[in-house]
């Protein structure tokens, strides 16, 4: 299950945030909208009970919800939870890294599309401290996260992809692994066009001719990343190819927002309300067994499949597909 606890954010990457939408008049959900600490317990809980072990934070930036190692702490210890991690622009972790790594946190991701500084501030949106989040991923090995920080890059095609092999070489022989993500048509405000894809197949030839790679299994049923290894013995990378090979049949992810609604999908138009139930003035046990009943039933109901829609639709040709108008909830408050 991935938690949004925060749809702010202190970037404003063009493709997941623009700045022309996220202007400093753009109402983001009120600290009393925001699930509390409790509530987002509360969900996580009966949704361990229902079978989720892993919990991935995240946002919006979640580092700028105040107190998070705490709500850390109280996750990692629920029962039948075995992992929770975090995805972060990595800017605050230099302050928090110690803190997360002593609540139980187990993995961090930090995303990192270009060492360019030039390239780094356009693609944050102005934003954007490029030395801090290098520092954030110093610090996030240093707190003992080692073996368990990826680095997450959206690849742009003509806008950062040049610039892909200087990240890889960076953190070849760190036991940091980076993650090649496609560039998505999430939310319906980053303008996205399929000529902005660069097809994980196409990288791949193209740091095969540097690096050599050879493919690893998958860890486990629905890992979104397709692993390969350098052969030279210089680690990992992994590819995220949501456009050019959706995985839709495999995905096992909940996605609840910082509002409380519950997506079975990162494309979803529509969510399902849990604050409501949360704030409700039933008793404990009303609230849980309803909670039980809502994401049991969602669950199984599910029928999500928009990247495996897409792949068939006129959004798969390449140089002619402009974003579906479907309505998509946003990234920054869906969490990615
Ligand atoms: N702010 C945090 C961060 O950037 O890591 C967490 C939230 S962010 C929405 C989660 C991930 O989604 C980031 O790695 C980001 O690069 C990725 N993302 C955002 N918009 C995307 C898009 N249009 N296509 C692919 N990945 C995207
Ligand atoms: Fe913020 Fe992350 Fe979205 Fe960039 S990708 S605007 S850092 S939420």
């Amino acid at each position: 299950m991935r938690i949004s606890v925060m749809d702010r954010c202190n970037f404003r990457c063009p493709y997941c945030m623009p700045e022309a939408t996220y202007h400093e008049a753009f109402r983001f959900l009120g600290p009393k909208e925001r699930l509390d600490f409790d509530e987002i317990e509360r969900v996580a809980r009966v949704a361990a009970e229902l079978g989720v072990t892993k919990i991935r934070l995240t946002g919006g930036e979640p580092l700028l919800r105040p107190g998070l190692p705490d709500l850390v702490r109280r996750l990692s210890t629920l029962p039948g939870i075995e992992d929770v991690a975090l995805t972060t622009n990595g800017v605050l972790l230099p302050r928090f890294a110690p803190a997360l790594r002593q609540a139980g946190l187990r993995r961090v991701t930090v995303s990192l599309d270009s060492l360019d500084p030039v390239v780094f501030a356009h693609m944050s949106g102005g934003r954007g401290d490029l030395p801090a989040v290098l520092e954030g991923v110093d610090a996030a090995c240093a707190a003992g996260f080692e073996g368990s920080v990826k680095i997450n890059t959206v690849v742009q095609r003509g806008v950062n992809d040049a610039g892909v092999p200087d990240i890889l070489a960076r953190f070849r022989n760190t036991g940091v692994t980076v993650r090649l993500i496609e560039y998505m048509d999430v939310g319906n405000r980053n303008g996205w066009e399929r000529a902005d894809v660069v097809p994980s197949s196409e990288l791949r030839a193209r740091i095969a001719a540097v690096w050599p790679l050879e493919p690893l299994p998958p860890r486990y049923r629905g890992e979104v990343a397709r692993r390969y290894r350098y052969v030279d013995g210089a680690g990992e990378i992994g590819f995220v190819s949501s456009v050019s090979e959706p995985f839709c049949g495999m995905c096992s992810r909940a996605r609840l927002s910082s509002d409380g609604k519950l997506y079975t999908c990162l494309f979803a138009t529509t969510g399902t309300d849990l604050r409501a139930v949360l704030r409700g003035n039933a008793c404990d046990v009303a609230v849980d067994e309803r909670l039980r009943t809502i994401l049991s039933r969602v669950w199984r109901h599910r029928t999500d499949r928009y990247s495996e829609e897409r792949r068939h639709s006129r959004l798969s040709r390449p140089g002619t597909g402009k974003a579906s108008d479907r309505g998509k909830i946003e990234m920054h408050y869906i969490g990615g």
